[in-house]
């Protein structure tokens, strides 16, 4: 067997060994929780203080504005259904997008079923949503707006700046961004949002934690109850040596992003031009998706089979998002090409700075293998 080419970095990434080494170092030393009151505890907690102050100041907010939670999944419920439970009285009416990843487009089924409604905003074909739309669909009984910034099959953006410009002028409304594909690997100004999802493990930092950024003033009905933490919004013992991988993870992420970005544009720009030379071959991914996510559906072979007949060659993509395997056709590409077939068909491959063009080479060679002429 060959050696394996990753290509599903939009799924997980590796641990960066600063990040591992980080988290050994803080675990060995802090060994108290931050909640006891001794020397142990108070060392810990004012680790844990410092900790989120500087990952406050690397994205630009006040540190009573991070909330710790498990992963993006835990952050993207604990903010819809914290505003959806807390505002109620305001109105039941949210607006999302097609491109949601599953931990929300889940939640939004999950909160119809109690009476909600939910609206899902038309897109472009190059997967941005129509702004014209998205105001006609904004009512006064709104009370959230969740958009990803960059989805997770297609690599779309969205124009944030100007969902947010928007909903000035509608003071119930709170937006959501989840930023889990954005934060560590594109510039990504999450001033001013009310609550911003992200995951370390996108940025070569741990599983197992995750954070949302909360603007001051936004209450939030909490998913736990009971047991201390840094806040009220998401309880538990803190876990200083979580908080501190984040850290080490979107420091390193964010003082890389420039030089990562230029090397994963040029991986890029060689995959499409490569991929192009083939008939048969549909790149759903526009051309300003961003450069670490690049979809794709070949002509007549569904995304999963084509997907197993590569991992086989031992090159790892993904069908849709890591976390849905239902044998659905993709709804993000269904949205932006309208054709179910090609939906089926289609698959994502995910690149990093880590990727290398040997790596691309063997996947080209065995994509036109396997790819019918
Ligand atoms: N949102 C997006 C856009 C994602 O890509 C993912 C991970 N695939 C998540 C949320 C969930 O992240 P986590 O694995 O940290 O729960």
């Amino acid at each position: 067997m060959n050696d394996i080419v990753y290509l599903d970095y939009t799924a997980n990434t590796p641990v960066d060994i600063q990040v591992l080494d980080y988290f050994y170092e803080t675990s060995k030393k802090f060994s108290g929780n931050p909640n006891s009151h001794h020397q142990l505890g108070r060392e810990a907690s004012a680790f844990m203080d410092e900790t989120t102050m500087k990952i406050a100041g690397l994205l630009n907010v006040s540190p009573a504005e991070i909330i710790y939670t498990s992963s993006a999944t835990e952050s993207n419920n604990t903010a819809i259904k914290g505003i959806a439970y807390e505002y109620k009285e305001y109105g039941k009416h949210i607006i999302s997008t097609p491109l949601e990843h599953s931990s929300v487009k889940s939640v939004l089924s999950f909160l119809q079923k109690e009476g909600y409604e939910v609206d899902i905003v038309k897109v472009d074909s190059n997967g941005q949503i129509s702004v014209e739309d998205f105001k006609k669909k904004l009512r006064d009984d709104t009370i959230i707006v969740s958009v990803t910034a960059v989805d997770s099959e297609l690599g779309v953006t969205q124009p944030v700046a100007k969902i947010k410009e928007i909903l000035s002028d509608y003071p119930n409304c709170h937006l959501h961004v989840d930023a889990t594909q954005a934060i560590g690997k594109i510039g990504f100004d999450v001033n001013g949002i009310d609550l911003v999802s992200l995951s370390p493990h996108k940025f070569y930092g741990l599983n197992g934690c995750g954070l949302l950024i909360k603007k001051k003033g936004v209450r939030l009905e909490p998913l736990l109850h009971g047991g201390t933490s840094t806040t009220k919004y998401r309880s538990g013992t803190p876990a200083v040596n979580l908080a501190a991988s984040t850290y080490m993870a979107l420091k390193l992420a964010l003082e890389n992003l420039d030089e990562r970005n230029l090397a994963v544009s040029k991986l890029n720009n060689y995959l499409r031009t490569e991929l192009l030379k083939f008939e048969k071959i549909n790149i759903n991914s526009p051309q300003s998706a961003i450069p670490h996510i690049l979809n794709l559906s070949v002509e007549g072979i569904k995304g999963t089979v084509f997907q197993r007949m590569l991992d086989e060659k031992g090159i790892c993509v993904s069908v849709k998002s890591a976390c849905s395997t239902d044998g659905m056709p993709s709804e993000a590409v269904m949205a932006i090409s309208g054709d179910r077939r090609n939906a089926l068909s289609s698959f994502r491959i995910s690149l990093s700075h880590l990727t290398t063009m040997e790596e691309l080479k063997s996947f080209m060679d065995i994509f036109g293998q396997l790819c019918p002429i």
